[in-house]
């Protein structure tokens, strides 16, 4: 069997950890394991190096420092800031978010619709972007929280977030942002954008599964989720995960660095899978605006196939893709997002996601557009709906 090399064009559910990063974790996994609560140096000499980490990350965001805590993921990131602005008003009972979030969100506010909270699940247009002025129509006296992701996972659309935060402020509403897919691909302020909260995930930037970081403005009233030791200045307890902050860390200074990278080449390799499949390969839309995009995101529908069997088949030449999110497959179900936008049933189950990173070369994209054509012709072939009669249960085995 030729030996094929992978053709990863998945980076909107986790990337590949740079060499640079695994580089700067190694030693404190080897040497530096101590605990950085301890009284003696070989284990508190690490927190000047968590320290250093928190300041790589703030320099990505222009934060203070002081205003970062690092958590377990993305998810629990969303999740502590939703539940820290619940606690912080108890009697505002009511939370605005939108009906395209990742789970992260969308499970923990329909969790909370079911402890007897208010959840407002905004609508999107047909092409994913949200109504603002229904957005600040929904605010109510009772509103404790706004949770509106940055940029889709899925479409890669991105909303206007600095007008929301904006909107909130006036209303004096908290606002919390998840932005996991924004590090590397877009330049990130929080002094500009003022949001109360932002949530990062260290794995869709080239850094480890398993860290995540919260960004909680200054002033901002908190109220801790993980409860326990005085870790993170009492604000998340729990012995800091040293080697993966410090990878964390590296990797957003990487992500700095290769800022333009992201938005000029890789902005070009995606516009040419892109424009190639919608000119190439008839009865295919992209799904999603065009712009305001994710440099890296392009989510196409290829009409009467089977998202599942394309993605079955481009595994056999090397190429992961996606169908909707991660967390979403093994379902046939069509994905929220998709749905949510409008798209009919059929349209949804033939869509397909490519998200590209800088690892990425113009051999992959020559590799995808080589093999994706005959891909969808031949499952068209096989596809009852060309076919134009039903599925016979005796083709099935
Ligand atoms: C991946 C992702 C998350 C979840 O991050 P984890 O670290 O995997 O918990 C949340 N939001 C978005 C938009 C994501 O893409």
């Amino acid at each position: 069997m030729e030996t094929r090399k992978l053709c990863y064009l998945d980076n909107n559910a986790t990337t590949r950890v740079a060499p640079e990063v695994i580089a700067a974790m190694l030693p404190f996994f080897e040497q530096h394991w101590g605990n950085a609560s301890s009284a003696y140096s070989f284990g508190n000499q690490v927190t000047q190096h968590i320290d250093h980490a928190r300041e790589q990350l703030a320099a990505m965001i222009n934060a203070d420092p002081r205003e970062i805590i690092f958590t377990s993921c993305g998810t629990e990131s969303t999740n502590t800031a939703i539940h820290s602005a619940l606690l912080a008003n108890p009697r505002k009972r009511h939370v605005i978010t939108t009906v395209v979030e990742h789970s992260a969100t969308l499970n923990y506010a329909r969790t909370l619709k079911g402890q007897g909270y208010d959840v407002t699940f905004l609508p999107v247009e047909p092409d994913g972007t949200l109504d603002l002025f229904l957005l600040e129509k929904s605010i109510r006296s009772d509103t404790a929280i706004v949770s509106v992701m940055w940029a889709n996972n899925e479409t890669g659309v991105l909303f206007p977030i600095d007008e929301i935060a904006a909107i909130c402020r006036s209303h004096e509403v908290a606002f919390h942002t998840d932005a996991v897919q924004v590090p590397g691909k877009l330049p990130i302020d929080v002094r500009n954008i003022g949001a109360d909260f932002l949530s990062l995930s260290a794995h869709k930037l080239h850094a480890p599964k398993g860290i995540g970081l919260l960004h909680i403005k200054k002033q901002v009233k908190f109220h801790p989720y993980i409860i326990g030791g005085q870790q993170e200045r009492g604000r998340r307890g729990g012995t800091e995960n040293v080697p993966y902050i410090i990878g964390f860390g590296r990797a957003a200074e990487l992500a700095m660095a290769t800022l333009d990278e992201e938005n000029i080449r890789v902005r070009k390799l995606r516009d040419r899978l892109e424009t190639t499949i919608l000119a190439t390969i008839p009865k295919t839309v992209r799904n999603g605006a065009r712009e305001p995009r994710l440099p890296n995101t392009v989510n196409l529908s290829f009409i009467g196939v089977e998202a599942e069997a394309v993605l079955l088949m481009l595994d056999r030449v090397g190429i992961c893709a996606s169908s909707g999110s991660a967390c979403t497959t093994g379902s046939l179900k069509p994905s929220h997002v998709l749905t949510a936008m409008g798209l009919k049933a059929k349209l949804a189950q033939g869509a397909v996601r490519f998200s590209l990173s800088i690892y990425n070369t113009e051999a992959d994209i020559d590799h995808a557009l080589e093999h994706l054509p005959g891909i969808i012709q031949k499952l068209r072939g096989l596809s009852p709906v060309s076919v134009g009669k039903p599925k016979s249960p005796a083709g099935k085995s």
